[in-house]
């Protein structure tokens, strides 16, 4: 069994004080209650603009942010590149919600031209439409295929449209919803542990499967491999979770068939 008091994961958080829309901090907050309620100490660190990222990181997050939010980090994050795609390479869990993902991407083309280069943890790229057309909004449900995750729920609000290359599968398969680009059902991207989604909520507090994922490989990254984290419920996100499931099914796009 993983976890115990004397285990403690170390937690990347990076920009939270400018990519954090639609509430992406509940990621972290969300996984420091895990942490407690499994017995596991749970160190996170917040990177601003201007500091230095840590020596070592056990799981990396970043969140959501409109474009003039990934403006202002893009640059220095890109610079970061080499670091956070050796963390990736070397099997560190992360978590990069939609801004987050798409900086996590090759680049991000904005609805202006403006082309964002981003970290290439993950083999895609973004394009957002010119100004005016339609933003890809509303409540997702969808499929993942990543072990022990299942069903994840989420709300998604981008413009940008995300197409996957061959280095990356993807993160979930949408049920209801637009996911990358509306178009392929596909959510998301994976690579190794990494996980890039557009899903906010924020994501953790409702989805504890993938939250006990990212948990368990930050774990197993720093203390080699573990076995299955303690059962142990959370009525409160179960119940989150059902509740966002039924409105993704009842209010969700629908994909043609
Ligand atoms: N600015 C990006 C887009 O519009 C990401 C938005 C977000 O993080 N919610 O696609």
């Amino acid at each position: 069994m993983s976890g115990g008091p004397e285990q403690t994961i170390r937690v990347v958080d990076l920009y939270p004080e400018v990519m954090n829309v639609y509430a992406d901090r509940g990621n972290v907050i969300a996984l420091r209650a895990r942490c407690r309620a499994l017995g596991i100490g749970c160190e996170a660190t917040a990177v601003g603009l201007g500091d230095p990222l840590p020596a070592e990181a056990d799981l990396v997050l970043i969140g959501g942010g409109q474009d003039r939010e990934q403006r202002r980090i893009a640059g220095e994050l890109a610079s970061r590149a080499g670091l956070l795609r050796e963390w990736a390479d070397g099997d560190t869990p992360m978590l990069a919600v939609c801004g987050g993902f798409q900086l996590f991407g090759r680049f991000y083309r904005t609805a202006e031209g403006d082309e964002l280069i981003g970290t290439a943890v993950f083999d895609a790229v973004t394009v957002a439409p010119a100004r005016g057309a339609a933003r890809c909004i509303g409540d997702v449900l969808a499929q993942s295929g990543v072990e022990g995750v299942g069903e994840v729920v989420g709300f998604e609000n981008h413009a940008g449209r995300t197409y996957l290359g061959p280095g990356a599968e993807a993160f979930a398969r949408v049920l209801h919803g637009h996911g990358n680009n509306g178009d392929d059902r596909t959510e998301g991207a994976l690579y190794r542990e990494a996980i890039g989604t557009y899903l906010h909520g924020s994501l953790l507090p409702k989805n504890m499967a993938l939250t006990d994922r990212l948990i368990l490989g930050a774990l197993r990254h720093r203390y080699g491999d573990g076995g299955p984290l303690p059962a142990i419920d959370d009525i409160y996100a179960e119940r989150a979770h059902r509740t966002a499931a039924t409105v993704a099914r009842e209010r969700g796009r629908s994909y043609p068939r």
